[in-house]
């Protein structure tokens, strides 16, 4: 049986990654320190026998025990917010936690996948972004501790692969939704959809005329996998073109949910990027990869997962009630 590692497997990407290596007959030893991680998100799979699960931030010394196959790096706060309240986390588990990990990966002949994300491209100046753009960061601003610490990743990463001969995969992911995002971390669908279940107005930043591209999960995680089995070493956008304004997207949260709220505006975060689409053309020549399910199917799923939590769910601000599901 195959082994494969996943950090921050309790977040949304890491636990659907989960399912899908579980579902494929892997073995999966999942990592995560439950900082921005529900361990919620991986409790349908403790009864697995070839699941495990380890409370360890990986930007410390990563032990783990026996063979690696693969190693799939998504340990990271992912939100404008986090960014803003754990900025040193942010930083230490991009760079330190991927040097251990490329580390781990060379001790045990593994694969390893790092995620990377559009935010490498800052606020970019280049419209599709391709993988061949070097971006528009501001090293210093709210962001740059993420996308400085992706853009080290990536750096260390392709180090290892041209140094080392470590077999590599890097992923520019773009922005992605679906059920387990959190609920409270301020970005854009559940912070709307949140909204819309609280019966609050949603509040879009600026005049809402900056647009993003939303990829549903299961799309990105098909490209991740395929991306994982190519022997493609070079970073790859995974992302769904269909490009939308932030006040467009309110508008379709708002028939979605049918609340009769308002839209509000609020100050534009520094350094929000204008635009954002991702140019697939790399995934769709490397790994016949593009995105199936349209944001009308996508987004009426979410709503039903984020229909389907309690009241007490909707409000609360802290998930991780996790020692009930350590195993002994
Ligand atoms: N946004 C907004 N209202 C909110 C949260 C976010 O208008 O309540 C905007 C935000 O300014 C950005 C876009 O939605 O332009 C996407 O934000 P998100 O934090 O989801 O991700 P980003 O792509 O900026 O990292």
């Amino acid at each position: 049986m195959k082994r494969v590692l996943i950090t921050g497997a309790a977040g949304f990407l890491g636990s659907h990654l989960c399912d899908r290596f579980i579902k494929e007959g892997f073995h999966v030893v999942a990592m995560d320190n439950l900082i921005t991680g529900n361990i919620a998100n991986l409790e349908h799979l403790f009864p697995f026998e070839q699941f495990e699960f380890y409370n360890q931030d990986v930007s410390k010394y990563v032990h783990v025990a026996g063979d690696l196959d693969f190693i799939l790096h998504f340990a990271s706060p992912a939100s404008p917010i986090d960014y803003l309240k754990i900025p040193i986390q942010t930083l230490k588990v991009s760079s330190l936690g991927t040097h251990n990990l490329l580390g781990l990966a060379k001790a045990k002949g593994a694969k390893i996948l790092v995620a990377s994300t559009s935010e490498v491209y800052g606020d970019p100046l280049v419209h599709p972004q391709t993988e061949e753009y070097w971006g528009n960061v501001n090293p210093i601003g709210p962001r740059g501790v993420y996308d400085e610490a992706k853009r080290f990743q990536e750096a260390i990463t392709m180090a290892y692969h041209t140094f080392h001969d470590l077999e590599i995969a890097i992923v520019r992911i773009f922005n992605t939704y679906g059920p387990r995002m959190r609920l409270n971390d301020g970005r854009v669908l559940p912070a709307f959809i949140g909204q819309a279940l609280r019966g609050e107005d949603l509040t879009v930043f600026g005049k809402g005329d900056q647009t993003r591209s939303f990829c549903y999960v299961d799309d990105l995680i098909e490209g991740i996998y395929r991306l994982l089995h190519s022997d493609y070493s070079q970073p790859v956008n995974i992302g769904n073109p269909d490009e939308i304004t932030i006040l467009d997207f309110a508008k379709e949260i708002i028939k979605l949910t049918g609340t009769d709220q308002k839209i509000i505006y609020k100050e534009l975060p520094k350094d929000d990027p204008m635009q954002r689409q991702p140019n697939i053309e790399i995934a769709k020549r490397e790994l016949g990869w593009e995105p199936k399910v349209n944001r009308a199917e996508g987004l009426k799923i979410t709503y039903d997962y984020f229909k389907s939590l309690s009241q007490e769910e909707l409000h609360r601000k802290d998930h991780n009630d996790f020692s009930k599901f350590i195993k002994k």
